[in-house]
């Protein structure tokens, strides 16, 4: 890696700056979901044992730039002290001379957690003085937080204009390992899955990973709008009219590249008849009229296994069906066990697969959870992250 680490730094006694993605999700003042927070304890840890000086911040949920108790990192705080077996007390807010007050009388090997750095507009609008403020409390900056790396937020990019070295935390550096992998030596043969919503959202993804893999299986709601494209009768499902001419040119590009380029064969699909709902199996070319496609059918199931099972790497993004919702869970699931089985590097991103992953019990049999979504889909698609490219080079 070109850019500076962590593990490249003197941290004792150091105010070590440490921005991490704490962004989780809060329901009656608890985090009910800490997978955000574990993934940057060894970082934190890192720093700590090496008697840094480390104050935490993060931002919390959409405040608007003004302070909202409903987005206090409070919970957070708590959540941290418990993981951690230390005090980590939480400052009343992120730049001012209280706070400053409260860094500097940090013992080493302790730490503190700002408040959320959304209560300020100047964070998400990336304001040069707002930055300075943050990068007052810092000897030494590190980015952790790869969920916020496609943001140019004070943070993430202003601040290291202030500080004498920005590096990336362990988790950060991790990220960069796996998925830069993926772009310049994947282990062959590389699959690529994809599902969810929006065709939209992944065309740059899908564009570089041409270039690149072996096979792209395509599931989720965005299989409707390729299988119209390719003048297949999709019913009533979720078809992206306007992407259609985008969606031909990327299937004209597989085929170019003799890249196999793969589209459920059979669906679970949601059908009305008389007033009433009932589900059924469908293969591709007996499509009902009225009917919705709403998860991948057995038979895709089958053969986008035997493609992860054929493969050296596997990365996976975006459920195959609509999988909050049973039966039509299933598609989305089978695909997690199919990865959790492959001995191959496998790769899962995005927040619907990554709690899918979890569902299913694998988490252990998976290569790298990235924490990312649109993080991870920006930098596949050979995107400069911000938060990334701000970092200093490795001399
Ligand atoms: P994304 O955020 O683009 O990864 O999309 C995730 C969403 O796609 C989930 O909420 C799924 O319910 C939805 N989705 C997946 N398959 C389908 C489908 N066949 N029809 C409608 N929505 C779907």
């Amino acid at each position: 890696m070109a850019k500076l680490s962590i593990r490249d730094l003197e941290l004792q006694g150091k105010r070590v700056f440490l921005r991490a993605d704490f962004n989780v999700p809060i329901e009656g003042g608890e985090v009910v979901e800490a997978w955000r927070i574990e993934a940057t304890l060894p970082t934190i840890r890192y720093a700590m044992e090496r008697g840094a000086r480390v104050v935490l911040a993060s931002h919390l949920g959409r405040p608007k730039g003004k302070r909202d108790p409903k987005y206090s990192l409070h919970p957070v705080a708590r959540k941290l002290s418990e993981l951690l077996g230390h005090d980590i007390p939480l400052a009343p807010d992120c730049v001012g001379a209280e706070v400053k007050a409260l860094v500097d009388q940090l013992s080493d090997g302790r730490a503190l957690l700002l408040e959320n750095l959304r209560f300020h507009s100047g964070e998400e609008r990336n304001d040069p003085e707002f930055a300075r403020q943050l990068a007052e409390l810092a000897d030494v900056y590190v980015n952790d937080a790869f969920g916020a790396a496609h943001r140019a937020h004070a943070s993430i990019e202003g601040i290291t204009r202030f500080v004498p070295v920005a590096a990336a935390g362990l988790l950060l550096e991790r990220e960069l390992e796996y998925l830069g992998r993926l772009l310049t030596r994947p282990e062959r043969p590389f699959v690529v899955v994809l599902g969810g919503a929006k065709v939209s959202d992944k065309i740059l993804v899908i564009e570089n990973l041409l270039a690149r893999a072996d096979a792209v299986l395509i599931g989720g709601a965005m299989a409707y709008t390729f299988l119209r494209a390719r003048g297949e009768d999709v019913g009533a499902s979720r078809v992206e009219s306007d992407q259609l001419e985008l969606a031909r040119k990327l299937m004209t590009e597989a085929q170019a590249r003799q890249v196999a380029f793969l589209l459920p064969v059979d669906h679970v699909v949601l059908e009305r008849t008389e007033g009433e709902t009932q589900t059924r199996i469908v293969r591709t070319e007996e499509f009902p009229e009225r009917a919705i496609g709403m998860d991948i059918g057995p038979e895709t199931v089958r053969l986008f296994a035997e493609h992860i099972a054929a493969a050296r790497t596997v990365f996976w993004n975006g459920p195959l069906g609509v999988f909050e919702q049973p039966p039509f869970d299933r598609g989305t699931m089978e695909i997690a066990r199919a990865l959790a089985e492959s001995s191959g590097v496998t790769i899962v991103g995005g927040g619907d697969s990554l709690a899918a992953i979890r569902q299913a019990g694998v988490v252990e049999r998976i290569t790298h959870l990235s924490t990312g979504g649109g993080a991870t889909l920006e930098f596949l698609a050979g995107i400069e992250l911000p938060g990334v490219k701000a970092l200093t080079e490795k001399a």
